[in-house]
């Protein structure tokens, strides 16, 4: 009796997709060597199709989904930019992609190379010497890097537990600081859009380890106040923690170690070109200062004085394991050849480019779009939909009605201080023709929420599924496919 066998409805009994040499041996002489046990007695519920149809079938869905091969992506603080392939040429390279996690040091000399070639490279670009590339996403990064920070603090017999966080600060920070059992103390941003000085030194208690800021913050601006800051909460015993996840602006122009910040994240799989989104895996590495590095992860990549690489597990101050074995190995691979193919002016240029085509793109969407904040911005700019609103047009519909043109929408309702926020990140792989496209397409919808508002308020239309009951499958979260 065979299981009913099905993919998607496109399996016929008896088809197949795969050829198999004739055993060498017969049917009875495998059966002599399989104990019972462990016969089947019901034929494997393989899919019955053949390889053309399996192939149809993952490329149609692939093209169902937006994707940044496939368009414009401006979702901003994601940095969704173009990642090259050559990038993942290297990734799939045999000895990387084969590399077995237990392999002793002295056979994975390359791959150490690569990880510590990596760690030198963040650690020049951020001016922050000590570097761990074991956490494996942005959110674990900040962790890891706040049990740093009470590593720190407890080695010079102080309990502080309480962390200053902007308002304009992604999610993530805040819920760092409550994985870690401290609280938040959140300060406002002035209304520039930045944070000042006092409104710092008003809450910056003794109690206080530190402060996590964002620079660009999240409305892609830069604040502007970051050394005052950085001597205030420095004055009363406090570090200060870069979210570092949005690179993209500071490249080669900004070195957060020159200004005084302590501990960082980088997110390999934004500002590193490491493709990323629908939780894949990241990679979320530190960086800290000389005076930190004690307290890194364990095992630390070091070098012996013969030039030989290896993990060091002796570090008796150290916060310990975050996460098994080395990181997301095959990203840090990716991060590598990016960060090889374009060397120091490369880097550079990448956040020259990234901040002249956000501003180009600030120029002609605020046209048709209030911008709360005016400051040129950074790698990426916040729109508020307020004007279309109380046309009846909501930020959630301008997104919606941007997939019919092909376009993933940008970041909505965040940063939280901008109502009806749209959050616009172009990267610096952007051509002047896109960019004039995407502010052609928002032209036409503020245009549509004069004229015709019903356009907007119910797409997509050309999508292979339309709006969405978002707060069900949100409630209800259910990923498996069933018939
Ligand atoms: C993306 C992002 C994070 C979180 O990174 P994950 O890899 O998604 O955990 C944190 N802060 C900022 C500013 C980000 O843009």
């Amino acid at each position: 009796m065979k299981e009913k066998i099905t993919i998607y409805q496109k399996a016929v009994a008896g088809r197949k997709g795969y050829n198999l040499p004739e055993p060498k041996k017969s049917d009875k002489e495998i059966l002599a060597v399989i104990p019972e046990k462990f016969r089947r007695s019901v034929d494997a519920a393989l899919p019955e199709i053949s390889e053309n149809e399996v192939v149809r079938h993952f490329v149609g869905l692939s093209v169902k989904n937006h994707h940044i091969d496939k368009g414009f992506y401006p979702l901003g603080s994601c940095t969704m930019k173009y990642n090259p392939k050559i990038n993942d040429v290297a990734a799939s390279l045999p000895g990387f992609l084969y590399q077995h996690p237990l392999a002793p040091c002295h056979t994975a000399a390359g791959c150490l190379q690569i990880i510590w070639e990596t760690m030198q490279y963040l650690g020049e670009i951020s001016g922050l010497p000590g570097v761990s590339l074991q956490p494996v996403a942005g959110a674990h990064g900040e962790f890891t890097g706040l049990l740093i920070m009470r590593a720190y603090h407890h080695s010079r017999g102080q309990k502080r537990d309480k962390i200053i966080i902007p308002d304009s600060a992604h999610g993530t920070n805040p819920a760092s600081v409550s994985a870690l059992g401290w609280t938040a103390v959140q300060v406002k941003s002035n209304e520039k859009g930045v944070i000042a000085p006092d409104t710092v030194a008003a809450v910056m208690t003794d109690d206080v380890a530190g402060i996590m800021m964002t620079n660009p913050n999240t409305l892609g601006l830069f604040e502007s106040n970051v050394a005052e800051i950085v001597e205030v909460v420095h004055n009363r015993g406090g570090l200060i923690y870069l979210d570092g996840a949005n690179l993209n602006a500071n490249l080669g122009i900004f070195r957060p170690g020159d200004v005084g910040f302590d501990i960082m994240h980088f997110n390999l799989h934004k500002t590193f070109s490491t493709p990323h989104g629908g939780g894949g895996p990241g990679a979320g590495g530190v960086a800290v200062t000389g005076e930190l590095e004690k307290f890194l992860p364990l095992p630390v990549l070091e070098k012996k004085d013969d030039g030989t690489l290896f993990f060091n597990y002796d570090r008796p101050q150290s916060i310990g394991r975050v996460h098994a074995f080395y990181g997301n190995f095959l990203n840090i691979v990716r991060a590598y050849a990016y960060l090889k193919a374009l060397g120091g002016k490369g880097l550079r240029r990448v956040s020259e480019n990234a901040v002249i085509n956000a501003n180009y793109l600030k120029t002609l969407v605020q046209e048709y779009y209030e911008l709360p904040y005016k400051a040129h911005c950074m790698h990426e700019f916040v729109v508020s939909g307020n004007r279309q609103k109380k046309r009846g047009v909501k930020t959630l519909d301008i997104s919606k009605r941007l997939l019919d043109f092909g376009v993933h929408p940008p970041t909505n309702y965040f940063p939280l201080i901008v109502p009806e926020a749209l959050m616009i990140e172009p990267t610096e792989t952007e051509s002047r023709e896109i960019l004039d496209a995407f502010a052609a397409f928002m032209k036409q919808i503020d245009t549509e929420s004069k004229e015709n508002p019903e356009i907007v308020t119910s797409a997509p239309h050309n999508t292979p599924v339309r709006r969405l009951d978002e707060i069900k499958a949100a409630r209800e979260l259910d990923v498996c496919y069933r018939e």
